[in-house]
This record gives structure tokens, sequence and C-alpha cells, in this order.
């Protein structure tokens, strides 16, 4: 288990290995475009902006790398990271150089002939064949166009690509820029040393992809909390009936398995919001979790079950929260969730350590305008996931050590 993180960060590099130095930051600006071409979520980009700050303000010579999307080793304008450049512009007050090519001799004199301060970013990185396959040669490339690195990704760390990975083989020293110190700081004291009560909320479409994560929570946690579609393969599991509902026929056993190990640490929902549809909002109506009709869907946890896992989270010192309780993006049915999302707002406002991980938890949390009233919210749905199922991202485990 990765517990608090012990690599360097930019913080450790003394101002003459940056100043007049090209440092190659790689960031997470796979941020939404809207139909403009605009970026229309900056949360990503603003996050970042802590580590890019730092190194103009000491005199270095920002080369900035990322992904966006997936243009599948080729270039694709609607992927191109030129909206970003104009964006990260207008945030930073600063000169934002772009240029359309990555691992040229273009992008290469682009790099020698930054000014000290001033920021350039390359083009999209999955715009190359060797990206996502790691591959040394790409690798080698690109750490020609650094005279040090720093991985400010969380969102992309736990992919062992040529930007994310391969590069930090051969660019030293490779440290961790001040968003991925924060996420790792955050979601690993967490899990390392939680003030109890500890309360794991998950939700979301699929147990499948969140197993591991029950199983590395349910040891640490006084209560696991489960809500979203995944409640409904553990409902099949006790043989409810579960209607249309979504559940994962594949996973059933595993489900009656833990039941039967987790003992009253885990908590299902008593309640269920059904409907013939997703569609069909205006025939939502609240069910008991035993009375779900053979022809109805579970979209959402019910009243009920809302206000006893708002009682186990509002009693909690730490909370760490992943998966939606039902299909936010239509009402009524992010009825559940936005009421989970209050419930864990206001536990941070008695002084808990609240943690939001899971892409769609993010967003769900940021519609409802709560964003800051979570200790965290990770900026990295897949990353924090695997983080918090115990296994080490490949581009944090490739950066230099801190010694002592
Ligand atoms: P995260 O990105 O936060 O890890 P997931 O990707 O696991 O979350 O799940 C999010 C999706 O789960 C949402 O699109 C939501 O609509 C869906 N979902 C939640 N509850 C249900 C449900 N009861 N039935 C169908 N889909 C659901
Ligand atoms: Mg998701």
């Amino acid at each position: 288990m990765l517990a608090v993180s012990n690599k360097l960060t930019v913080a450790d590099l003394p101002d003459s290995a940056i100043r007049g130095k090209r440092a190659l930051v790689r960031v997470d600006f796979n941020v939404p475009l809207d139909e403009h071409r605009r970026v229309s979520d900056d949360t990503r980009i603003r996050a970042a902006l802590p580590t890019l700050e730092y190194l103009a303000e000491h005199g270095a010579r920002v080369i900035v790398l990322s992904h966006l999307g997936r243009p599948k080793g080729k270039p694709e304008l609607k992927y191109s990271l030129e909206p970003v450049s104009r964006h990260l512009a207008g945030l930073t007050k600063r000169r934002v150089r772009f240029v359309e090519t990555t691992d040229t001799d273009e992008a290469m004199k682009a790099t020698l002939s930054l000014p000290e301060g001033e920021i350039l970013l390359l083009e999209n990185t999955r715009y190359l064949g060797g990206e996502e396959s790691n591959d040394e040669r790409l690798a080698r490339a690109l750490a020609r166009l650094g005279d040090f690195y720093v991985n400010d990704a969380f969102g992309a760390a736990h992919r062992a690509h040529a930007s994310t990975e391969g590069v930090a083989h051969h660019l030293k020293p490779a440290v961790a820029g001040f968003l991925m110190e924060k996420e790792l700081r955050d979601l690993g004291r967490a899990l390392a040393d939680p003030e109890r009560p500890f309360v794991a909320v998950l939700g979301g479409a699929k147990i499948s992809g969140k197993i591991d994560v029950i199983e590395q929570l349910l040891p640490k946690v006084d209560r696991l909390l489960i809500g979203g579609a995944m409640a409904c393969t553990f409902f099949r599991a006790m043989g409810l009936e579960t209607g249309k509902s979504l559940v994962e026929d594949d996973r059933v056993s595993m489900a009656k398995d833990l039941l039967a190990r987790a003992g009253d640490k885990l908590v299902l929902p008593s309640d269920a919001v059904v409907a013939p549809s997703m569609e069909a909002g205006g025939h939502a109506r609240t069910v008991a979790r035993d009375a779900i009709p053979a022809d109805q869907a579970m979209l959402d946890i019910g009243p009920r079950s809302v206000e006893a896992f708002a009682q186990e989270i509002t009693a909690a010192r730490t909370v760490i929260w992943n998966g939606p309780m039902g299909v936010f993006e239509t009402k009524p049915f992010d009825e559940g969730t936005r009421r989970i999302a209050e419930a864990v707002a206001a536990a941070t406002d008695q002084g808990a350590t609240t943690i939001v991980g899971g892409g769609d938890s993010a967003a769900a949390v940021a519609q409802m305008g709560l964003e800051d009233r979570m200790s965290h919210v990770s900026t990295g749905g897949g990353a924090s996931l695997e983080f918090l199922e115990g296994k080490p991202l490949p581009g944090v485990a490739v950066l230099d050590d801190a010694r002592g």
C-alpha cells in the first residue's frame, strides 16, 4: 500500500536547479471542450497552476505536456490542445506559446528559444503512436525537451505512458508537482491513518470495477455504505427481486461472499427510487428494497436510506466517497446523490476529513456547488480508484525518492 508519499517535489529543488532550466512538466489538461472548442470546465487546469506558477516565478522555462481525449496515436483537430493554451494564458496572465508538434525538431527549437518565466505548451501527447505503448524511443525523445522532469498529472499517474512514466527514466531529477503531492498526501493519509469513525461510501454503475476497492477498504473502515446500481447486485445476492435494475449476474456470488464476510460493516439501502426507465422520471416512486417491481429499475436510493447513510456520514471523522448514489445526471434520480453530498459537506464543516474520488462523483459534487466544502476532491477518477485499491501508480513510482 502506498502510504503518504515520499517522493521529491519541485519544492525540494534548489533555486539553481530551476532558474534558466527547461522544466518539462506533465500535467493533466484532459478537460472538456464545448462545440466552439472552448474549455467548458477548467478545474484540472487551475489545479496545476501552483506548480506552473512556482516554476515560472523561479525562472524556469516551463514546457508543458498533456494528453486530451483519446486520439489513438494520430492528430485529430478536436483533440488539439491549442484552445487550452489560450485558456491557460488567460488564467496565468503570462505569455503561453503553443506549437503544433510534440517530439520534433520544431518542438525542440521552441523549448530552447523559450525565455525564462514563460510557458510553452506542446501538442497532445496522444497524437504520438508511442505514447500509450510507452515506447522507449519516444520516451527518450521527450526527455530531450527538458532539463528536468515534473509530473503533476495525478489523473494520468495510473498509466505507464511515455510522457508519464517512460520519460522519467531518462530525465533527472524527476519530481512531483504540487497537485500530485497534494493528491498523494490527502488520499494516502486517509488510508494510512484515518481518524475514526472511518466511513466509506461507494456507488456508481458497476461493482466489477470496484471490487478491489471494496476488498481494500473493508478491513480498514468502520462502515461501508453502498448505493448506486452496485447495491442491486447485492440485493440479488440476498435473493431480492431487482426488476430491470442494472445487476451484474457474474458478480452475484462474489457479492454473496462479501455479505457473509462483512457482517454489519456493510450497509445497503433499505429503500429504492424506482421507475420503468431513466426517461420515465415522472413515474418515479419510492419502494422498500424488497418490493422492487419486476418491470421497474432502481435508479436512486430512497429517503430512508439517505437518512441512515447521512447519519453515519455526519458522525464520521474520515469519509471516502466514490460513486454516485443514483443516476444523478437525470432528475429526479439526482436526489440521493445530492443529499449524500450535503451530508459529506456537513461532516467537513464539523471537522471531518472528507475525500471524493471518481470522475462522476467529482462532477456531481461540482454540479452541486459543494466542491469547496470537501477536504479533497480528487482530479483523477481512475488514478484515485487505483490508489484506493492499493496499487502503485507507475507515474509516481518512477519519480525520485526523497532521502531520509
Ligand atoms: P465514478 O466515476 O464516480 O467512479 P462510476 O463511473 O462508477 O462513478 O458510476 C457513475 C455512473 O453510475 C453514473 O453515470 C450514474 O448514472 C450511474 N448509476 C448510479 N446509480 C445507478 C443506478 N441505480 N442505475 C444505473 N446507473 C446508475
Ligand atoms: Mg465514472
